[in-house]
This record gives structure tokens, C-alpha cells and sequence, in this order.
């Protein structure tokens, strides 16, 4: 859809404050400590600003649900969820790095994240479509691309890597 010159660092906070509000509707006792980083000299860049709206709240949103399931299987009071945001400018573009320190995913799991329909989550939670989308987007959309590194019981970072 329609492309316009786009500071990231202003849709980068608005859609984790719906995507943080989002989930905190549901279940009003979840906190989650967010730390941002929003890089001072971002160059603007041509993105259609719905669609990678819906990608940065689609992955807000799975990264507020893995540190969720992290506090519940761990049970543990010393366990404080984190979700850590930063834009960084780079050669040839910008990216946007979102951190957890959630569940993590094993390598089996890892490699089917972005195939349509798969989901590790209960029956009515989750869709699979969510990351399937935003791989389309970021990639055929915006020929940029969206890398994850994982680790279980550790946590999960993605990173959307767009052309300037
Ligand atoms: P859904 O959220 O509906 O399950 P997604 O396509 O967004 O679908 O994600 C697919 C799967 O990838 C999730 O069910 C989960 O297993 C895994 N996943 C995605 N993001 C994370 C994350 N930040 N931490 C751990 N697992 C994740
Ligand atoms: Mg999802």
C-alpha cells in the first residue's frame, strides 16, 4: 500500500503502546519493564506506514506473550519480564531490534516461525499468521528482511532490517 518518507522512531513508539495497551487490557496485572533506544540521527525511510505498523505490533504482541508464559511456567518472584526496543541507523539502511527475555524458541521451532498457520500457542490465542505476515511485508513489501536469533529460557531477538 501507499509508501511515504517515515520516522521510524515515532511509529516505533506508538505501536508499542498500543501493542503494551493490547495486552494489558486483557490482563490488567501485567507489567512488563520496556526499554527503548531510538537512534537520534534515523534517516527517514520509505515504508507504507500501516502495514509495518502491523508488523512492529505483531511483534511487540509475541514478545509480551513470551515473557508472559516465561513468568508463568517459571513461577519465580525474581523474574522481571523486559522488552527492549531500539532503532540504529546501519550502511544501507536502518533496523529495528526488539529484545525479550521470554521462553525463547528451540531451533525446531525457530525454523517454522514464519510458515502460515503455525502457532505454538493454546486453541483462540493465536493465529500463526502473525510472523508469516510480517516476513511478507518486510521482505516482498519493503525488500527489506526480518532476522531472529533465540535462545530457550533465555530469550528472543528479531530484527527488521529496512533499505534507506
Ligand atoms: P501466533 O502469535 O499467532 O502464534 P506468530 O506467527 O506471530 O503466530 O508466531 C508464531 C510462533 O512463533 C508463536 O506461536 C511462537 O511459538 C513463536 N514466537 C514468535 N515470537 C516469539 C517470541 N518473541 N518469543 C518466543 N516465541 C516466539
Ligand atoms: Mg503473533
Amino acid at each position: 500500500s501507499h509508501r511515504e518518507a517515515t520516522n521510524l522512531n515515532a511509529l516505533v513508539e506508538e505501536s508499542l503502546r498500543l501493542a503494551y495497551q493490547g495486552v494489558r487490557t486483557k490482563e490488567k496485572e501485567f507489567n512488563a519493564q520496556l526499554t527503548t533506544a531510538f537512534a537520534p540521527d534515523l534517516p527517514l525511510v520509505s515504508v507504507a506506514p500501516q502495514d509495518l505498523g502491523r508488523v512492529l505490533i505483531n511483534l511487540f504482541t509475541n514478545a509480551f506473550h513470551a515473557v508472559q508464559q516465561r513468568q508463568r511456567q517459571d513461577g519465580q518472584p525474581a523474574y522481571q519480564p523486559e522488552v527492549t526496543v531500539s532503532t540504529r541507523a546501519v550502511a544501507g539502511g536502518v533496523e529495528i531490534h526488539i529484545r525479550d527475555n521470554g521462553t525463547g524458541m528451540s531451533e525446531k521451532v525457530k525454523a517454522k516461525i514464519f510458515q502460515p498457520f503455525f502457532t505454538t500457542k493454546a486453541v483462540g490465542e493465536g493465529t500463526g499468521l502473525g510472523l508469516s505476515l510480517s516476513h511478507d511485508i518486510v521482505t516482498t513489501g519493503h525488500g527489506g528482511s526480518l532476522l531472529v536469533e533465540s535462545e530457550v529460557n533465555a530469550g528472543t531477538e528479531f530484527i527488521v532490517a529496512l533499505p534507506a
